[in-house]
């Protein structure tokens, strides 16, 4: 097992690895690289990292693991100077938590050190960010989606997998353009109809004061618009590098909306509760076979 980690980006996913790290690996020493080093000091209060320094100042002297936590596009800078940094072990491994993963493979593939790192994705989290929500328990029993790339070898991804277990994650292996085609309908759709159902709601109700809105505002609202209060700073990195699966998702779901506007416009016509009927109940049985 790794012995000697470093998180760069101690936030909501990596705060929450290093909080289930701790508890399953008790002797494992964690570095938390940051930009601002001094707000993080809670975290070697609460013993769930033992050490904080500067992102300008990454040691990579001892270093088992790496663990980049950043935003995308950051992510990207960060590993590629780790595998440039010539005291990177040879035996290091780094890994991501990136929502995207062809754009982050395609920047190091042709790396000499290429084979050093090894694409993570953690179905985990929340529309929350910061290391003061991270959490161990949105780790336990997460998906963890790991994307191997043609430089790695089946020792190195069975490390990695063995680490992801050990946080009681379980563990799908795919290629990345099968993950980012995937996430691009299961989780960055979701997020962009939450932002645009938000504006939505307000841009119809604009001769009401938002205030006026709250009395009608339930906790079917809220689920729906639950995502949209997500970081800025991480979905503006999702979308621009995972665009061309976000764009052909999109088109799908503009043409699913257009048809059901037709069905209503039909059923209202016809007088026909049927065709309503008919849709939801389909929308339903696939409802309950994902929730089941
Ligand atoms: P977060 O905002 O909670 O944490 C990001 C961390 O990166 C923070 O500590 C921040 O200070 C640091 N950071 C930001 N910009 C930086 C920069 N330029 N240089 C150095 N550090 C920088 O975000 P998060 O939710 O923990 O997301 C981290 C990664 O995990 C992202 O790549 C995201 O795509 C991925 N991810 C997020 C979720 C989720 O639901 N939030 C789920 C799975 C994967």
């Amino acid at each position: 097992m790794f012995n000697k980690v470093a998180i760069i980006g101690l936030g909501l996913i990596g705060g929450s690895i290093a909080r289930m790290l701790k508890k399953k690996h008790q002797s494992v020493h964690i570095t938390a690289y940051s930009r601002k080093p001094e707000n993080l000091h809670n975290a070697i209060k609460e013993g769930i990292i033992d050490e904080v320094a500067s992102n300008d100042a990454i040691d990579c002297n001892d270093v088992d693991l790496f663990i980049v936590a950043t935003p995308v596009l950051t992510s990207i800078t960060i590993i590629k100077s780790l595998l440039d940094d010539p005291r990177l072990k040879s035996t290091a491994l780094v890994i991501d938590a990136g929502s995207v993963k062809q754009s982050i493979i395609d920047s190091i593939v042709d790396h000499k050190k290429a084979h050093q790192f090894v694409g993570c994705h953690p179905m985990a989290g929340s529309e929350k960010s910061g290391y003061t929500f991270s959490t161990h328990s949105i780790l336990a029993d997460a998906w963890v989606i790991i994307t191997p790339h043609k430089k790695n070898n089946n020792a190195d991804i069975a490390a990695i997998e063995k680490f992801w277990k050990l946080l009681e994650c379980k563990i799908h292996i795919t290629d990345a353009a099968t993950h980012d085609r995937m996430v691009a309908g299961t989780s960055h759709l979701p997020h962009i109809v939450s932002s645009v159902l938000m504006e939505s709601v307000f841009a119809f109700n604009k001769e009401n004061n938002p205030s006026d809105m709250l009395p009608f505002i339930g906790k079917g609202f809220k689920d729906m618009t639950r995502l949209a209060g997500g970081s800025p700073d991480m979905w503006a990195d999702i979308v621009l590098l995972n665009n061309s699966n976000i764009i052909a998702v999109l088109e799908d779901y503009i043409q699913s909306l257009t048809e059901v506007k037709h069905s209503i416009q039909q059923a209202s016509l016809h007088n026909d509760r049927n065709v309503l009927y008919r849709y939801f109940e389909e929308v339903q049985n696939k409802w309950n076979k994902y929730h089941a």
